[in-house]
């Protein structure tokens, strides 16, 4: 029994060739939220704080798909997404389609805090977004360059995509080079479990881009993006109409709960069950054990635990 933490950055189709400039940035950003998250919970931080604190420090990073980082619509707007659930007691906050809030993930956490309810989508989530006085801007901040690059792409191939889909077919390298084909970013999430087994999990989303203006992926679906119970913390990430469909998260708990399988196990078994290339996750149980499985070429991840072990990475 210890705690430990687990983070992601997003799994997909990352080439093996992935080069430094855009490799380096993105491992940096991950270490850098690891050590803030593992100092949080050596300093007794509660797991729901510590999931919200990195998660939102990932939001503000541009070099992930959620927050700042956000891909665009079809209509070439930002729609973000996020959710947070603590373990012990299954409280849980959601929202989406939101496009001035800076950090999605503690506007979720004021639905879970604040309202009767559990999840809020587009104006009246602005709405109460206002109300609470959380940070917003102007829409455009969360329109970057890069990702107007990428929905170019994907409407010329005529296709919704996850952000680090490989080159389109019939391109050069050299046409790619500053978009899809190597400009991996991706969703963030992150799970944390104290030393007392207090469980929690948070994922934040900009979606997948060209999606449909209104598109609702995984990410703050309680049971297929995030999930935590008193067996496990799990938040997702890959293509999301498949992870709704597996309802991977919570499928990660009730294998652990009804069948008695232990965390990798249950997370292995979920992961092998999903299309290959669709998804990867990273979850923490009551005892502090964590795994980090993926069916994709790789996932932006890292982890710790309190004996000591920790661990950034991207491929198998
Ligand atoms: N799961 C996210 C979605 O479909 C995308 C991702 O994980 O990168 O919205």
């Amino acid at each position: 029994m210890g705690w430990s933490i687990a983070l992601h950055g997003g799994a997909g189709d990352i080439p093996l060739t992935l080069p430094p400039e855009r490799r380096l940035p993105r491992e940096a950003a991950l270490r850098h939220c690891l050590e803030l998250g593992v100092a949080a919970l050596k300093a007794h931080r509660p797991p729901l704080d510590v999931v919200e604190l990195v998660v939102r420090e990932l939001e503000n990073s541009p070099y992930f798909n959620a927050g700042r980082g956000s891909v665009l619509t079809t209509n070439g707007t930002v729609e973000m997404e996020a959710c947070i659930m603590d373990g012990n007691t299954q409280k849980c906050g959601a929202v989406s389609g939101l496009s001035t809030v800076v950090n999605a993930i503690s506007l979720a956490r004021l639905v879970m805090e604040k309202t009767p309810h559990i999840y809020l989508g587009f104006d009246g989530a602005e709405a109460f977004a206002r109300e609470q006085g959380v940070e917003t801007v102007d829409a455009r901040h969360f329109i970057t360059p890069e990702n107007i690059e990428r929905l170019k792409q994907a409407k010329k191939a005529n296709r919704v995509q996850i952000d680090y889909t490989q080159p389109i077919k019939g391109q050069t390298p050299q046409e790619t080079s500053s978009t899809t084909g190597d400009s991996q970013i991706g969703t963030v999430g992150c799970v944390a479990v104290d030393g007392n087994g207090n469980l929690a999990a948070a994922t934040s989303t900009g979606g997948l881009v060209n999606k449909m203006v209104g598109r609702i992926g995984d990410t703050p679906i309680i049971g297929a993006g995030t999930y935590a119970n008193p067996f496990c913390a799990v938040s997702a990430t890959g293509k999301g109409e498949s992870i709704i469909r597996a309802t991977i998260a919570r499928d990660v708990a009730a294998l652990m709960e009804y069948k008695g399988l232990s965390l990798k196990e249950a997370a292995a078994y979920v992961i092998e069950s999903v299309p290959k290339g669709n998804a990867g996750l990273i979850a923490v149980s009551a005892t502090g054990e964590v795994t980090m499985p993926f069916n994709t070429t790789g996932m932006f991840r890292a982890c710790a635990t309190e004996d000591g072990y920790s661990e950034i990475g991207i491929w198998n």
